[in-house]
């Protein structure tokens, strides 16, 4: 097939999204030989500070922020051993509903074809074979996320590129077992009631298993991911999984499971490999 080496590209909204998401996947492919791609599209200003500060609170700087952010997705992805790190640099949107959504030149203001256009050149210089973004949902309904989404769809659609495209999920029969164990490390969580079709914030997170098309087996790369996770440190929300330790963290987020959408392959489903059909 390909003379050049398989490609893989994650999309993600914000630094430690990939850590969170794709952490098991980007590790696994390059260990077996996989280009890995990370394109970053926000800043990450609307993060924590220093010290665990909020944004709107005194003493958070978002300048400094997203400074701070950059260097500890670089530590990531040197962990991940990603082979190329493309930041879009727009400033974070924050949280649905924030002031932040509508600052001038915001993630969640830029057009879409505008965005996309510029991952569209990078998709062009990268050839994957194989990207990896979010739902229409952005996972849970975060404006970033969301946008990562569209520009990412969007950008597929242009360059009429990549084999197979997917997006990130969970598997609902694992979100009782996810709930119990944040409660155990002291989180508060509702896991949804799978009987109900919305949630008050929302489509509820995740799929019934079967909808989900492919079950990627890391938990060999588990450290690595709980690793990339650490250089996240920073962000309060990052902070329980750390408390759990390597093992526990590898056996709860050590199946990565994603909804494929797009495929050239045929590979029959479900299957265990997001380059099953390409090798
Ligand atoms: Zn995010």
């Amino acid at each position: 097939m390909a003379e050049r080496p398989l490609t893989l590209m994650a999309v993600h909204a914000h630094p430690d999204d990939e850590a969170t998401g794709t952490g098991g996947v980007l590790a696994k492919y390059a260990a077996e030989g996989i280009t890995t791609v990370l394109v970053t599209c926000t800043d990450g200003r609307c993060g924590d500070g220093p010290g665990g500060v909020k944004p709107g609170e005194p003493g958070h700087d978002p300048d400094a922020v997203a400074a701070m952010r950059v260097e500890e997705l670089e530590t990531a992805c040197a962990t991940l051993k990603v082979s190329h790190l493309e930041l879009l640099g727009y400033p974070d949107s924050g949280m649905m509903g924030w002031s932040t959504n509508d600052v001038a030149g915001s993630f969640w203001t830029t057009p879409v074809p505008d965005a996309a256009a510029r991952l569209a050149e990078l998709i062009r210089q990268y050839e994957p074979d194989v990207i990896v973004t979010y739902d229409e949902n952005g996972f849970y309904g975060h404006p970033d996320h969301i946008q990562a989404h569209r520009i990412t769809m969007a950008a597929v659609e242009l360059t009429g590129s990549a084999a197979k495209v997917y997006w990130t999920t969970v598997p609902r029969s694992g979100m009782e077992e996810f709930g119990r164990t944040l409660r155990e490390f002291g989180v508060e969580f509702d896991a949804p009631d799978p009987a109900s079709d919305a949630a008050p914030q929302g489509p509820p997170l995740g799929l019934p298993d079967e909808e989900i098309t492919t079950w990627v087996d890391t938990k060999a790369y588990g450290s690595q991911k709980f690793d990339a996770l650490a250089a996240h440190a920073s962000q309060g929300e990052n902070i329980f999984f750390l408390r759990m330790g390597k093992e526990r963290f590898t056996e709860l987020m050590g199946v990565e499971t994603f909804l494929r959408v797009r495929d050239t392959t045929d590979a029959p489903l479900p299957e265990d490999d997001l380059f099953a059909g390409l090798r």
